[in-house]
């Protein structure tokens, strides 16, 4: 049954459901999609998600579980332990957390108790809520303090945040985030760390394509325990994994189940198995080889026509532009583009003197956009259509050509054609 088109049954026995996504499905296509952390997953994964393993609960883990008939779905989460664990040369795999943020739930959890001081990095400079922000568990459990990027560079500066770590002396440090542009170095980092026995945790959620690929450094020979969604530049299903020395094999298995979670999600655990069986493709090395030349290209397109790219470019998927000297917000900013079918998301920018519902800045990315097969060439010309709306946000016939030539691409690049 699940070898043919699911769509027609969904179509008879809920018609109204069908067209919300008929239409998801056709905005998806016509627009551009530039949020950072969204991506296209290929028809395989959409497929694996589609599966009877979604009926099956399966507590516990392959060889272990706490009820009967779980032979093939053991088979399917031992096929996506073995490969992640092949991806990131990790010794243990876990790969039943429903999100990054649940994994970071059970990383935190392994190795600290409530109250334990972290340190991550400040949401308004990065980071992400599940890095100690108030409004988080993780600013709930913890005794949290932020590291930020340097004033003038809007890089992260390692000899401060040494500094930090020494006077502070937390019991563990977050490395990763959601909008920063730059090179990690987890080498420098473990070193910090090992200042003061600071467990390093690092959350790759955005750059684990960029890293499974090659084209970032691995955290995994340094970090205690790292975290990850397979759903940005990973390119899989919605959800998380985490990745340690087997040292902590048990404590991490243990926190995720049964400490923070229930039943594992198997068609999603079967969906990032063939999500990890991509991922090790020459194809995958130069789709991301490409995500981040593409990154550069668009950066430089702003800068050439004086926009402010943070920190001065990008080693990655992603930049962020101020528009703080331009008397621009980035909430303005956000719906004049959406307007010309060009999907980005307002965002801080550090030292950002705005609210995060305004912001000064946007975030913008390239997974999405080079999953569709563009390349340099669309990067000039999308980046020139953008500066026009921004440039004219309040001119509706700018608005209304640019759309159309937004339109124009998007059906150069089918989506699942
Ligand atoms: C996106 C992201 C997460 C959270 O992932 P969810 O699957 O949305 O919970 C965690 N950490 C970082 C750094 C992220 O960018």
């Amino acid at each position: 049954m699940y070898k043919e088109n699911l769509f027609p049954f969904l179509e008879e026995t809920d018609p109204e459901i069908m067209e919300t996504m008929s239409s998801e499905l056709a905005r998806q296509q016509d627009q551009l999609e530039m949020i950072a952390s969204e991506n296209f997953a290929s028809k395989a994964v959409l497929a694996a998600l589609s599966n009877p393993m979604q009926n099956k609960y399966a507590e516990g883990y392959p060889g272990k579980r706490y009820y009967g008939g779980c032979k093939f779905v053991d088979q399917a989460e031992e096929l996506a332990r073995e490969r992640l664990k092949k991806l990131f040369g990790a010794e243990h795999a876990n790969v039943q957390p429903h999100s990054g943020t649940q994994a970071n739930i059970t990383a935190y959890l392994a190795f600290l108790k409530p109250g334990a001081k972290i340190m991550g990095m400040s949401l308004s400079h990065g980071g992400h809520l599940s890095h100690g922000h108030p409004v988080n568990f993780s600013g709930m459990f913890f005794d949290v303090v932020h590291y930020e990027v340097d004033r003038k560079t809007r890089m992260l500066d390692y000899d401060a945040i040494e500094k930090q770590v020494l006077k502070e002396k937390p019991e563990l440090f977050v490395a990763g985030a959601s909008a920063y542009s730059r090179t990690w170095d987890f080498e420098r980092l473990r070193a910090v760390c090992d200042r003061v026995g600071a467990i390093l945790m690092v959350d790759i959620a955005h750059i684990a394509g960029l890293i499974a690929a090659g084209v970032h450094p691995s955290p995994v020979p340094y970090a205690d325990v790292v975290t990850s969604t397979t759903h940005k530049t990973l390119r899989g299903p919605r959800g998380g994994f985490i990745v340690c020395p087997e040292k902590y094999a048990k404590s991490i298995d243990k926190l995720n189940f049964p400490g923070t979670q229930g039943g594992p999600f198997m068609h999603a655990i079967a969906a990032k198995a063939v999500c990890f069986k991509e991922a090790m493709s020459d194809e995958f090395g130069e789709y991301q080889r490409q995500v981040i030349a593409n990154a550069k290209r668009l950066a430089s397109v702003f800068m050439e026509a004086g926009f402010e790219v943070v920190s001065g470019g990008t080693d990655n998927h992603l930049f962020l532009l101020d528009l703080s000297n331009r008397e621009l917000t980035g909430k303005a900013a956000e719906r004049a583009l959406d307007r010309a079918g060009v999907t980005v998301n307002k965002n801080t920018v550090p030292f950002d003197e705005k609210s995060p519902f305004v912001t000064s800045g946007i975030r913008i990315g390239t997974p999405a956009l080079t999953t569709r097969g563009m390349k340099e060439r669309e990067m000039d010309e999308i980046g020139s259509l953008m500066i026009r709306v921004l440039d004219n946000i309040e001119d509706e016939n700018v608005i209304a050509g640019v759309k159309e030539a937004v339109a124009d691409i998007a059906k150069r690049f089918p989506l699942y054609g």
